[in-house]
């Protein structure tokens, strides 16, 4: 068994059942926590001061993340009782085009150049490739305290049996470390297609989701309803769970979400539904926004926000600041009872060119990106919690006597601290410390995509 040192933990990330002081200001309590077997098996409360007789956190060792950095030099009040949280969850990534945006850049960042360069970046991929992008991105993600992610795949075209087979493998290979869920991404119309359907069946037999492009990404043009109610109604007769990039746009307001929701209100579907972006959603006047949310939440659609993605794409117009920033309405959505959850997205590729598969940067951004406080239930749950929910983890990330020995400790005392630079951390998992993130790995690469920056050593 052993006794970890006091830690600040957020009360809801704490057995609501178990008695604890009141949480401070900033929503978190310290406590002792005792694990072994990889489990916890005591939560109590604690008192703050230096541990004697504890194992301390392994804070010393970061000359195995970078050979030329001396100690950790911690705040002493983060030595004494850092903050914690358990595992995040990123719910939607693109692991079979991360980091191709040095290669296929889209220096304007407009949706049209991304999609240009998507397609031309397409024709060439190769498995190799994939599983190359793949398993480095799920080192830095479960280095950095991710345990679950869920990647769309392009899923149209010469490349889509490689990636798949790709990507399969490493789903196998991090079992047990980080769960992968697969999303098959296709146009709309190919799920009415005899090869479609084929596709659709061995997702489904996969254990994957199905996925497509709901919305209007350049320009007006009439929703194929139908081919909309195909895949609801394909999904619903394999039992393969649907996850829809949906209203991913500035125009039309939640034009894609609300098609959705009348044709679930007409015919349900028995399967889970996730939209992710609804990014348009936020340009609703408030009263009509309200009502769609509720409807959202009494047809149990969850929602991913893409907010890095959203904030450089949408709403650009060359020599103007925006003022417009459609993403996701997350807070209406959550005090309608829809779950939501926040997720990267684009990494360094021609859709968005930063992100580096660390939700706890995107935790730490989410006060700017969409004025969510992670001192609050709400403004956490999106990246724990409800992303769990979403993903239909076995576990939500609540530190109970039973759940497993899981943490992401920061080199932070506080939010202010956390929101301030970013921390060195430490990852527990089944009760073991992880290698630390390595900065070497994480900056692999020239970065040479736009033009004026020319080349710049990791
Ligand atoms: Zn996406």
């Amino acid at each position: 068994m052993t006794l970890l040192p006091p830690l600040r933990i957020p009360r809801c990330l704490l057995d609501p059942a178990i008695p604890l002081p009141p949480a401070d200001r900033e929503g978190l309590v310290l406590v002792s926590l005792e694990h072994g077997e990889g489990q916890i098996r005591a939560i109590r409360p604690a008192r703050s001061g230096p541990p004697s007789t504890l194992a301390p956190i392994p804070w010393g060792t970061s000359a195995e993340a970078d050979p030329t950095s001396g100690p950790i030099d911690l705040p002493p009040q983060a030595r004494e009782a850092p903050l914690a949280l358990t595992p995040l969850v990123d719910a939607h990534v693109h692991l079979d085009k991360a980091w191709s945006g040095d290669a296929f850049p889209n220096p304007a960042g407009t949706m049209a150049g991304a999609l240009a360069a998507n397609l031309d970046e397409l024709a060439l991929r190769t498995p190799e490739a994939v599983l190359e992008r793949g398993e480095r991105a799920l080192e830095l993600a479960w280095r950095h305290g991710c345990r679950a992610l869920r990647s769309h795949v392009d899923s149209l075209g010469p490349a889509a049996s490689g990636s798949w087979e790709a990507l399969l493998s490493l789903r196998q290979r991090w079992a047990g470390r980080l769960e992968l869920q697969l999303v098959a991404l296709a146009p709309l119309i190919h799920w009415t297609s005899p090869e479609g359907e084929a596709l659709a069946r061995r997702v489904a037999s996969g254990g994957g989701l199905l996925g497509a492009v709901v919305g209007p990404p350049f320009a007006r043009r009439s929703y194929d309803r139908e081919r909309l109610n195909a895949l609801l109604r394909l999904s619903d007769q394999l039992g393969c769970a649907i996850d829809l990039h949906i209203d991913e746009s500035d125009r039309l307001p939640a034009l894609g979400l609300r098609q959705l929701a009348e044709l679930l209100e007409r015919q349900p579907c028995g399967v889970p539904i996730t939209c992710s972006h609804a990014s348009s959603m936020a340009l609703l006047a408030d009263a009509p926004l309200a009502r769609l949310a509720d409807r959202l939440a009494a047809l149990e659609v969850g929602v991913v926000a893409l907010p890095l993605t959203n904030l450089w794409l949408l709403g650009k117009r060359e020599g103007h600041t925006p003022w417009r920033r459609p993403q996701a309405p997350l807070q209406q959505l959550q005090a309608a009872g829809v779950t939501v959850a926040v997720a990267s997205d684009n990494v360094r590729d021609p859709w968005y060119p930063g992100g580096d598969f660390d939700p706890l940067e995107l935790l730490r951004l989410a006060p700017l990106l969409s004025q969510q406080r992670p001192w609050q239930r709400r403004g956490l749950a999106p990246f724990i919690s409800g992303a769990a929910r979403l993903l239909d983890l076995p576990w939500d990330g609540v530190l109970r006597v039973g759940s497993p020995a899981d943490l992401v400790v920061l080199g932070s005392s506080s939010w202010g601290d956390l929101l301030a630079r970013t921390p060195q951390r430490r990852v527990l998992r089944a009760g073991r410390w992880l290698p630390p993130p390595r900065p070497a790995a994480a900056g692999a690469g020239r970065f040479t995509g736009l033009p004026g920056l020319g080349s710049v050593a990791p």
